[in-house]
């Protein structure tokens, strides 16, 4: 059970910037909490150099090619882990019984199948893949109630809001007026559409203020990031679109708010680094330490807030359309960013052809219902399959 020590998690993501984060605040308490499973796309020899340092039961990687390499990897090191690959092997690892809590942090649809898996086992599920959310946010918040399965979430902006909703036991929806998601606006905040033709990856992964992995990186620099955000909270929190707004913040110190029915405005602030996310997720009800230091509001002046800029950086709107057509539609605005996103960091793309592959999708495609997953991964193929072609029709850069 979760009230019993050591809890045993599993990360999924373990190689990520998520993962190094859990594993920096698991490290620190190893009384508590113990790293069981590890997984990983496809990078072994980072994986094999985790297991020497944490000594999980389990360590699994996607890719099936690579099962003989983390094998001989592991006893070559001299290690009892047991290796594994395949998505299937990472699916039953999250639902089985080496495990009371999954960090699940894979990046992008890919890791909706072992979100599901850790969700219907009825696992305290540590929810940092959002894209998961966005695809398929109410078959998994559904069969995570079924199966009592506890969701905390790890974005930043999600597990502020998390944390200011523990303040009353109202059900959220008489109690809460508005959800008001903070966001930094990303390393070209101020810039018009037209300054921001010609960026380049190096320039849209260089974030002012959070270290992370490559796609969540230019997904902040679109403010696709912040539209996926939307969508995750409509899912997490039960509340309506209209009742979520964005404020740009660019400190990101006040990593979000929730606003009441009664005038209170709840926010919660810290220093933006996911060890303190990742500490709250995993100590909950209970505060761990984490590494990060207090904030000293003195040193850091002032916070200033203002409006997104929608024209410039039109991914945001997007987001919102879709959540509003509901059905396939988010589906579809996923997969497309993401198709999009891995096109512009390989040089094949411009910036500015992100929100237009991702316009271009949303309005070829139909909408259907989005009651199943076989529905929902239909969306997601078929979004891909012509983004592809969009891209290869598309003046090279
Ligand atoms: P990352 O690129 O640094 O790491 C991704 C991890 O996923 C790696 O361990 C990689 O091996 C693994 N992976 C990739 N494809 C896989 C596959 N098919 N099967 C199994 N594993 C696979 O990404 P990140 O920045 O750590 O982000 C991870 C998730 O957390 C994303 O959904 C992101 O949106 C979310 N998130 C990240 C941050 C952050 O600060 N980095 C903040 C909020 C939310
Ligand atoms: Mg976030």
């Amino acid at each position: 059970s979760l009230t019993s020590f050591p809890r045993q998690i599993a990360i999924l993501g373990a190689t990520g910037s998520i993962g190094s984060s859990a594993l920096d605040v698991i490290a620190r308490h190893p009384r508590q909490l113990r790293a069981s499973v590890l997984a990983a796309g496809s990078n072994v020899d980072a994986l094999i150099a985790l297991c020497r340092t944490h000594r999980p039961d389990h360590a699994a990687i996607a890719d099936p090619a690579l099962y003989a390499r983390l094998r001989d990897g592991l006893a070559a090191a001299g290690l009892t882990t047991e290796a594994h690959a395949g998505d299937d092997a990472i699916d039953a690892l999250a639902a089985g019984n080496t495990c009371d809590t999954v960090v699940a942090a894979i990046v992008g649809a890919a890791g909706l199948s072992s979100t599901l898996a850790a969700a219907r086992a009825g696992k305290r599920l540590l929810l940092a893949n959002k894209e998961s959310l966005v695809l398929a946010g109410e078959l998994l918040t559904r069969e995570a109630a079924a199966a009592g399965a506890e969701i905390i979430p790890i974005d930043s902006e999600h597990n502020a809001i998390f944390q200011c909703l523990r303040s009353c036991d109202a059900r959220l929806e008489a109690g809460v007026r508005r959800i008001i998601l903070t966001a930094s606006g990303g390393p070209f905040r101020g810039r018009s559409r037209a300054e921001l033709e010609g960026v380049t990856p190096a320039q849209a992964v260089a974030h002012p203020k959070w270290s992370m992995g490559p796609k969540i990186s230019v997904d902040s620099a679109t403010l696709m990031n912040k539209g996926l955000e939307v969508i995750e909270a409509h899912h997490l929190f039960n509340i309506p679109g209209a009742r979520i707004d964005v404020l740009v913040h660019p400190q990101s110190l006040v990593h979000s708010l929730v606003e009441f029915i009664d005038g209170s405005t709840l926010a919660q602030l810290g220093l933006p680094d996911m060890r303190t996310t990742l500490a709250v997720g995993l100590g909950w009800p209970q505060r761990i330490e984490s590494g990060v230091a207090g904030l000293d509001l003195l040193s850091q002046g002032r916070l200033d807030f203002e409006a997104p800029d929608l024209d410039a950086f039109p991914c945001l709107r997007l987001a919102w359309q879709a959540m509003d057509a509901g059905g396939s539609a988010p589906a579809i605005l996923n997969a497309a960013n993401e198709v999009a996103v891995s096109a512009f960091l390989q040089g094949r793309i411009g910036f500015l052809s992100i929100p237009a592959l991702v316009e271009h999708a949303l309005s070829t495609l139909p909408y259907v219902a989005a009651d199943t997953l076989d529905a929902l991964l239909a969306a997601d193929a078929q979004s891909r399959q012509i983004t592809e072609a969009a891209i290869a029709r598309l003046p090279h850069v």
